[in-house]
C-alpha cells in the first residue's frame, strides 16, 4: 500500500494539467492513475491520424449510446479516449473556448467565480498560441506570448489550410455571417479554427503538461491501471482501489482523491463507490454513501450534421483518398511537418446566429474542404474520402436544451454503464435544427458557394419543408463528442454533484474535476474548456492545502 497526497483518477485532458500543476512546487506527492497506455505512438502524434484513433480498441473505450427513439431508433458510437492525454490524444483538434454566457450561465446557477471575466486569465495563463508561418498576422493575440509554466500549443495554421479559403470571404459574407481570416478564440465570428499543435504534432493535454512533467521524483504515473472504487470511511475519501494487469491495489491518499475519469467514466465510478441515485444503488447491492441523483444526470452533448457537395476544383479528396496523394502528403508530413496531414479536417467554422434577428449566438458551423460518408457503426471514413471532389458544411446547436444520463448496469467495474444523450427530446432543440438548416440553405444559395459546385447540393434546404428538414436530421444526426454536465456544479446538493469548488457534496476529501462538472455545456469544442476547469481546480486545490499544512 502506498500513500501520496493527492491521488489523480484518469490522464485525460484534466488529469494531465493536475498532474503538472500539483507537483510544480515539490511540495506535494501525486499519483496519477490511467486505465490505458502510454500515448507514444504515430496516429497518435500525427494530428490527422485521429481517423485511426477513432476506432482503436486499445486507447479507446469504444463505448454506443442506447438507441434513441427521437434519432429513428438508431444507437451511435461514442469514443473516449483511453491512454495517457485521455480523449485530447484522438479528439479533432479544434481549439474554442465557446461564449462568454457559457460561463456567466455556469456563475448564474450559483456557482461563484466561475463567469467569464473570473475565468478569463486562466484561459489566458494556459495559451500559448502561435503562427508557424507569420507570427505577427495577428498582433492581438502575441501579447498572450511564453512564460516558463507549461502551456498548450495553439496553432494558427490558416497559411497550410486549404486554397478554397480564398472563397470564404465572400461565401459568408453574402450570407450576413461576419467571417476573418483571423480564428475566432471565443465568441460570435467564423474563420479558420485554432488547432492544438506544436511544429505539426498533436499537442494533447499529456504533451503540453504531463511530459515535461514526468521525471518530477514526487509524480507517479501508472499507465494501464483502472481504479475499480473509491475507498471511502466516515465519509472520507481515503483511497483508490485499482487494478494494474490483473492484480489489485490499493494506493492511500493523505489529503484528496480528485476523480478526472471524464464525463462518462467519472459518474460510473461514483456510483460504483456509493454516491450516486439511491434506487440504482439499492439494485446493484451498492451500499448507498450519500443519495445522490445527480450524478450521472443531466448529460449535455452537441448533435450534429454534415451536409455534401461535389466540388469543381480539387479538395483534400483529391490528395487523401488515393496513393500518389497519400505519398505526396506523407513525404510532406515527414519532412516538414507541414501539409494536410499535419491538420484537423475541421479546417474552417465558428460561431454565428443562426438568424440576424437570433438574440443568442446559437450555432456552430463547419467548413471542411473534404468529403466522406458519415460513421457505420463505429468506423468513420475520414481515411476514405469520397471517390470526387467534394466539400462537407455542417451544424449542430451551441446550447442544447436535451438531457441524457449515465447509469452503471452492474456491480462489476469492467462492465461498460449504459449511456444515452437524450437527444431532441425538447421543442427547442427542433426549433434549433429547422432554424440553423434554413441557416445552411442560405449559404448554399450564394453565388460564392455555387460558384464552387460542380452540380446542384444533394438537398435543396431553401425549398424543404420544417418537417423533412427535422427528419433528415434525425436519420442522420450525430454526436459531436462532447458529453459532459454527469457530475455538474451546483451550489446545493439538490443541484449539483459537487460544489464551487469542485469538492463532492457530503463526502470530504473527493473532487471531481473534468467536463463532467460542467453546469451546462458550452457553446463549442469541450476540450479548451475542460482544460480551463483543470486549471482552476489545481489553484484551489493548492490553495486549500497550503492552508492544512
Ligand atoms: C473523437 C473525438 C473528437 C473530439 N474532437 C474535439 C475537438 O476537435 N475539439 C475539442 O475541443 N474537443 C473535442 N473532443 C472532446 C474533448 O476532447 C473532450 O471533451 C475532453 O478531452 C474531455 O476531457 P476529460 O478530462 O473530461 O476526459 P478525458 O480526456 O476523456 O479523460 C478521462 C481519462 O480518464 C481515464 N479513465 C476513465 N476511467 C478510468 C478508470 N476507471 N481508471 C483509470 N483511468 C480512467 C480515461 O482512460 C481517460 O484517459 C473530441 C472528443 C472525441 C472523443
Amino acid at each position: 500500500m502506498d500513500e501520496f497526497d493527492f491521488v489523480i483518477i484518469g490522464a485525460g485532458s484534466a488529469g494531465c494539467v493536475l498532474a503538472d500543476k500539483l507537483t510544480a512546487t515539490g511540495k506535494y506527492s501525486v499519483l496519477l492513475l490511467e486505465a490505458g497506455p502510454n500515448d507514444n505512438r504515430f496516429w497518435i502524434n500525427m494530428p490527422i491520424g485521429y481517423g485511426i484513433t477513432y476506432t482503436d480498441a486499445s486507447i479507446n473505450w469504444n463505448y454506443f449510446c442506447e438507441p434513441q427513439k427521437t434519432l429513428g431508433g438508431r444507437s451511435m458510437y461514442w469514443p473516449r479516449g483511453k491512454v495517457l492525454g485521455g480523449s485530447s490524444s484522438i479528439n479533432a483538434l479544434v481549439y474554442h473556448r465557446g461564449q462568454a454566457m457559457d460561463y456567466d450561465d455556469w456563475a448564474a446557477a450559483g456557482n461563484t467565480g466561475w463567469g467569464y471575466q473570473d475565468i478569463r486569465s486562466v484561459y489566458e495563463g494556459l495559451e500559448d498560441i502561435s503562427s508557424p508561418t507569420n507570427n505577427n498576422r495577428r498582433p492581438g493575440l502575441d501579447n498572450l506570448g511564453k512564460s516558463e509554466k507549461l502551456r498548450l500549443s495553439i496553432t494558427d495554421a490558416f497559411e497550410d489550410y486549404h486554397s478554397i479559403k480564398t472563397e470564404l470571404d465572400g461565401i459568408f459574407s453574402q450570407s450576413g455571417l461576419p467571417y476573418r481570416e483571423t480564428p475566432p478564440l471565443e465568441g460570435e465570428g467564423l474563420g479558420p479554427y485554432f488547432i492544438t499543435t506544436r511544429k505539426g504534432k498533436r499537442c494533447s493535454s499529456a504533451t503540453a503538461f504531463l511530459h515535461p512533467a514526468i521525471k518530477r521524483s514526487h509524480l507517479k504515473v501508472l499507465p494501464s491501471t483502472t481504479v475499480e472504487k473509491i475507498v471511502i470511511k466516515d465519509q472520507r475519501a481515503k483511497a483508490v482501489q485499482c487494478r494494474q494487469h490483473g492484480l489489485e491495489h490499493m494506493f492511500v491518499a493523505r489529503r484528496e482523491v480528485i476523480l478526472c475519469a471524464g464525463a462518462i467514466n467519472s459518474p460510473k465510478l461514483l456510483q460504483l463507490s456509493g454516491i450516486g441515485p439511491g434506487e440504482l444503488l439499492y439494485q446493484y447491492n451498492i451500499p448507498v454513501l450519500v443519495d445522490q441523483p445527480n450524478v450521472g444526470r443531466h448529460l449535455q452533448d452537441h448533435l450534429g450534421i454534415s451536409y455534401y457537395y461535389r466540388a469543381n476544383r480539387p479538395t483534400l479528396n483529391d490528395v487523401l483518398g488515393n496513393w500518389p496523394g497519400r505519398i505526396r502528403s506523407g513525404m510532406q508530413y515527414l519532412l516538414r511537418r507541414t501539409g494536410p496531414l499535419s491538420l484537423s479536417v475541421n479546417q474552417f467554422g465558428g460561431l454565428a446566429r443562426s438568424s440576424p434577428t437570433s438574440s443568442k449566438i446559437d450555432t456552430q458551423l463547419y467548413f471542411n474542404p473534404v468529403s466522406y460518408q458519415p460513421n457505420a457503426g463505429n468506423e468513420r471514413k475520414l481515411t476514405q474520402p469520397d471517390p470526387y471532389s467534394g466539400f462537407m458544411m455542417g451544424f449542430n446547436a451551441c446550447r442544447p436544451t436535451s438531457t441524457g444520463w449515465v447509469n452503471i448496469t452492474s456491480p462489476d467495474p469492467e462492465v461498460a454503464p449504459h449511456m444515452s444523450g437524450g437527444y431532441l427530446s425538447t421543442q427547442k432543440d427542433l426549433d434549433d435544427v429547422v432554424a440553423m438548416a434554413r441557416l445552411l440553405g442560405r449559404i448554399q444559395d450564394t453565388e460564392g458557394l455555387t460558384n464552387l459546385l460542380l452540380e446542384p447540393p444533394q438537398l435543396d434546404l431553401s425549398t424543404m419543408t420544417d418537417a423533412d428538414l427535422i427528419r433528415d436530421f434525425q436519420q442522420r444526426a450525430t454526436t459531436v463528442y462532447h458529453p459532459c454536465c454527469t457530475c455538474r456544479m451546483g451550489p446545493k446538493p439538490d443541484r449539483g454533484v459537487v460544489d464551487a469548488e469542485l469538492r463532492v457534496h457530503g463526502i470530504e476529501a473527493l473532487r471531481v474535476v473534468d467536463a463532467s462538472v460542467f453546469p451546462n455545456i458550452t457553446s463549442a469544442n469541450t476540450n479548451a474548456p475542460t482544460l480551463m476547469v483543470a486549471h482552476r481546480a489545481a489553484q484551489m486545490i493548492l490553495a486549500t492545502a497550503n492552508r492544512k499544512p
